[in-house]
């Protein structure tokens, strides 16, 4: 099964996607997260992409592509991928259904997660995630069980993200509207863009999900 989730920066993508990949065995393809381990690993990529990152621009269509393009390459097997992050653009998106074509792959959802932009600000302004697992936290919504320690793997250490700062998210969600928000009406027309309401509880959030999606095989 491979699935696009959709929404703004501060919808829930990051934590959804990680509750399907356990629930369905799924990969999550997060091209920001594929963007921050080039940063963190200090490579040319990472080091061109730093300050356009960090000011909530958009990073080119070209690199963008072609990162994905060699993950989905080493995808052999596997029960599917859940795309978080990618496409934002509509020539992404044609790119996508190209890469998918070649490969005999096909989508078979794109959830677009509709949000409150009042409220994203001040989900945005409290996140922060595991610096080993990733597994994604909030201040008030979603602390860790145990004060100061992963309930996914235990780590101590946690990260938050240099564009969750209030400046670089106005520029996020005003590319979200201006760039990304037109290729809903894309994978409308293609009959496979399904909603969910993403100002509900985390877990009902996964459930309206879940029904789209099915029992897992
Ligand atoms: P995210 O973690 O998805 O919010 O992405 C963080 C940042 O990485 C974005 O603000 C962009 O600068 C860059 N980025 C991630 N995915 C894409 C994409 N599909 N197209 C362009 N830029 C991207």
């Amino acid at each position: 099964m491979n699935v696009i989730l959709l929404g703004p920066p501060g919808a829930g993508k990051g934590t959804q996607a990680k509750r399907l990949e356990e629930k369905y065995g799924l990969t999550q393809l997060s091209t920001g997260d594929m963007l921050r381990a080039e940063r963190k690993s200090g490579s040319e990529l990472g080091r061109k992409v730093q300050a356009i990152m960090d000011a909530g621009k958009l990073v080119s269509d070209d690199l963008i592509i072609e990162l994905i393009a060699r993950r989905i390459d080493q995808l052999k097997g596997g029960k599917g991928f859940i795309l978080d992050g990618f496409p934002r653009t509509v020539p992404q998106a044609e790119a996508l259904d190209r890469m998918l074509a070649e490969k005999g792959l096909r989508l078979d959802a794109v959830i677009e997660m509709t949000v409150d932009e009042a409220a994203l600000i001040d989900r945005i302004a409290g996140r922060f995630t595991c610096a080993k697992c990733g597994a994604s936290y909030h201040d008030r919504f979603n602390r860790p069980k145990a004060e100061g320690v992963c309930d996914a793997c235990g780590s101590r250490e946690f990260v938050r993200r240099a564009d969750d700062r209030p400046e670089a998210v106005k520029t996020r969600l005003e590319a979200y509207r201006r760039q990304t928000a037109p290729i809903l009406p894309y994978y409308r027309g293609k009959g496979v863009l399904r909603t969910v309401d993403g100002m509900a509880e985390i877990d009902e959030v996964g459930r309206q999900i879940e029904t789209i999606l099915g029992d897992p095989i």
